[in-house]
């Protein structure tokens, strides 16, 4: 791992402002309540790719082992992820630095759980986006599609909406990368929170349906 992070991770840990701690509390709690299977828990629906079972030597019964993972995949902390709270532009709710390694969130958003969270799904997803991770990017793109089916009757043609051609390039426009995997992941987090489906993919504007 890039030692330049840990070192800029350990100055900003040093020198956090009260309102960077309260919204880094904010970040590892909502890792711990809704990301297990971002960090690859098995507590998590991608138990069957971290968990396997093997004859204990000694007594012959079937026991349980877990596969070590690489740190860095399994916390945003263990990836060296600060959280900043800075202005950002006008409209701008939050911003990812994935090249530094910033979660940058405004005052005033601190406490808007769904912006929040938007911004952490950057942040995971572009950890994983080293070509070393792509099994895992799998995994998960697996999983959650699987789970979520289960739950939004209508998840195949909010997919093709959302990944259509034209609304891809729109959405990139409004700032970054939004694939199939990020909607995925914020549709998990919109049925875990209450929130209506779309608020954390869209900040609120679910367009889905719309035209
Ligand atoms: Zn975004």
């Amino acid at each position: 791992m890039d030692g330049r992070f840990a070192k800029m991770f350990d100055e900003w840990f040093m020198e956090m402002t009260p309102q960077e701690k309260r919204l880094a509390e904010l970040v590892y709690e909502y890792e711990e309540k809704y990301f297990a299977d971002f960090c690859f828990k098995p507590e998590s629906i991608i138990e069957p790719f971290v968990e396997y079972k093997r004859k204990h030597p000694a007594n012959g019964e079937w026991v349980k082992n877990r596969v070590t993972l690489p740190y860095e995949i399994t916390s945003l902390a263990y990836s060296y992820y600060r959280m900043k709270v800075e202005e950002l532009d006008e409209g701008v709710g939050g911003m990812t630095n994935v090249k530094d390694r910033v979660i940058i969130i405004p005052p005033n958003n601190i406490d808007r759980k769904n912006i929040v969270l938007h911004e952490m799904i950057h942040a995971y997803l572009a950890v994983l986006c080293k070509s070393f991770f792509s099994h895992h990017r799998e995994v998960l793109f697996f999983c959650l599609y699987k789970d979520l089916l289960r739950k939004i009757p209508e998840l195949d043609e909010r997919i093709m909406f959302h990944s259509c051609e034209v609304n891809r390039n729109r959405i990139e426009r409004r700032g970054g990368e939004h694939g199939i995997l990020f909607l995925l992941k914020s549709l998990d987090l919109d049925l875990k929170c209450g929130f209506k489906l779309g608020t954390v993919c869209g900040n609120g504007h679910d367009e889905f349906g719309k035209q």
